[in-house]
């Protein structure tokens, strides 16, 4: 259409929606590409880098280091943070397209799947996701209470989000309180009654998803043994295969861990982390509160790769008072454009939104809203730049927008009362975020509503 579009006479006019990994490993090579590029990327909290900052643990601190990348890549003169700007609500992605010639949806996957059983909405079920959401300080579910009046809880699901939430349970306080934790959290573990942590897997210790660094840690907890039956880590010839695949090697290493675990024994410590395996929840009972949980014991079928749980018809019940369900992250819709809904995902064609019929000239994808809920921060580095080289090669097809000024956007939020949040903003944010930690001998204590994160600037 143009070919003008990325050169020094007109900077291509990129909005990124969404601060998270993938948000900034978009950024990144379309700032080092050989076009002209300015990168505008959204957010609609003040505080950038989405999961980095709202889901690792924050006991889990060294992984949040990568924001030392984002911040030098947000240093680039043609980048800005417009944060505490909700696309779909304070502005469409329709409006959107009038001051940029391409679209990034980096979105990430905000709420999380369904098991679909009987009794999962009752009081003390949470989903893994609020859970971290909550301890983690994101401004939207500190109304969330978590009722840790209990001696035995349940996490359905055998990911890494799962190990999270099991480890924060099993820990002492002084072996949190020094991280970014809120310290409402901390106050609300530190009168936790949980004695018995029990995360169940639908299939067998060949498959457990979570990596083994994660599990590793549980023979490692200040107070906390962890308990494995020995029956349940007997294999059969097809996990044997699986684990024999050098592909495998992750999952090979779990089980040994596993073994290792086994050979700790209960040393007496008073909490118990108890894996589970072959076995599924088929319904929750309770007078419309968590009691009791009934499960089914599986078997794998398939071949070595492709083995699926299926029940045996052999049920037992399980007593406990808190339910947390992690079984996968979710995508949610964004207004005007296509949706997977069951894969939670916007449909794309290497990263260029697509439905059926045709391609959305000038939309594009990256991280989980592109594939899914899956991989570690770094898989949304080569995630990204597929969809970017894809964006750079449509530099010629891409329809020039109507107002290429970031500055009258900037108007248009001020006129409706939208307080924008710059990245040097967001540096004050920062700072005084991290002078609190100082007070509470944290490494950050960190602002739990918008208003207090506005409030500090
Ligand atoms: P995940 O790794 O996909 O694990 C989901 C778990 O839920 C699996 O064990 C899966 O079992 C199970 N599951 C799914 N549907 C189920 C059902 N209907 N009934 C029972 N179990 C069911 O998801 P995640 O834990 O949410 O993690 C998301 C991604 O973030 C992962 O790639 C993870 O590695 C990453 N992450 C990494 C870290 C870290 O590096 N420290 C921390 C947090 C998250 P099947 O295998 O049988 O399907």
């Amino acid at each position: 259409m143009s070919t003008q579009l990325g050169t020094q006479v007109r900077a291509l006019r990129v909005a990124i929606i969404g601060s998270g990994p993938s948000g900034f490993y978009a950024a990144e090579p379309l700032l080092s590409s050989k076009f002209n590029v300015k990168v505008d990327m959204f957010d609609r909290l003040p505080a950038p880098f989405g999961l980095v900052r709202y889901g690792v643990a924050p006991d889990h601190p060294k992984i949040k280091n990568v924001t030392k990348v984002y911040e030098k890549i947000a240093a680039h003169p043609n980048f800005s943070f417009l944060g505490n700007v909700c696309i779909g609500e304070d502005i469409s992605v329709h409006e959107l397209r009038k001051y940029y010639d391409a679209i990034v949806i980096a979105t990430g996957a905000e709420t999380d799947r369904k098991l679909g059983i009987s009794g999962e909405n009752f009081l003390n079920s949470y989903t893994a996701t609020e859970f971290v959401a909550w301890y983690n300080g994101h401004p939207d579910f500190q109304n969330r209470h978590f009722d840790l009046n209990h001696e035995v809880a349940v996490i359905i699901g055998q990911g890494n989000v799962a190990m999270d939430v099991a480890r924060i349970l099993s820990k002492t306080v002084d072996e949190l309180k020094d991280t970014d934790i809120t310290r409402h959290a901390l106050e609300v573990l530190s009168k936790s009654r949980i004695k018995e942590v029990h995360m169940f897997g639908r299939r067998g210790p060949a498959q457990a998803a979570f990596t083994p660094v994660e599990v590793r840690e549980f023979g490692e907890l200040a107070d906390c043994d962890p308990i494995l039956d020995p029956k349940d880590l007997e294999l059969n010839e097809a996990s044997l295969a699986e684990l024999a695949d050098p592909h495998n090697a992750p999952r090979k290493k779990n089980y040994e861990i596993f073994q290792e675990l086994l050979k700790l024994g209960n040393r007496g410590k008073s909490r118990k982390f108890y894996l589970h395996f072959y076995r599924s929840p088929l319904e929750i009972f309770g007078a419309n509160k968590v009691e009791r949980v009934l499960f089914e014991k599986n078997k794998l079928v398939g071949e070595a790769g492709k083995q699926k749980s299926i029940g045996t018809g052999e049920r037992e019940e399980f007593r406990c008072g808190i339910f947390f369900r992690s079984v996968g992250y979710r995508g949610v819709p964004l207004k005007g454009l296509p949706f997977h809904d069951q894969a939670g995902i916007i449909p794309n064609i290497g990263g260029r939104v697509s439905d059926a019929e045709h391609i959305f000239m000038g939309l594009y994808t990256v991280g989980w809203i592109k594939r899914g809920p899956t991989g570690i921060i770094g898989t949304n580095k080569p995630d990204s730049e597929e969809t970017i080289k894809n964006l750079l090669e449509d530099v010629d097809k891409l329809i020039p927008c109507e107002i290429p000024d970031t500055n009258v956007l900037l108007e248009y939020l001020k006129e409706k009362e939208i307080k924008v949040i710059s990245f040097t903003d967001w540096k004050k944010i920062d700072e005084a975020e991290l002078e609190r930690g100082k007070k509470y001998n944290k490494s950050r204590e960190k602002f739990i509503t918008v208003e207090g994160m506005l409030t500090a600037l």
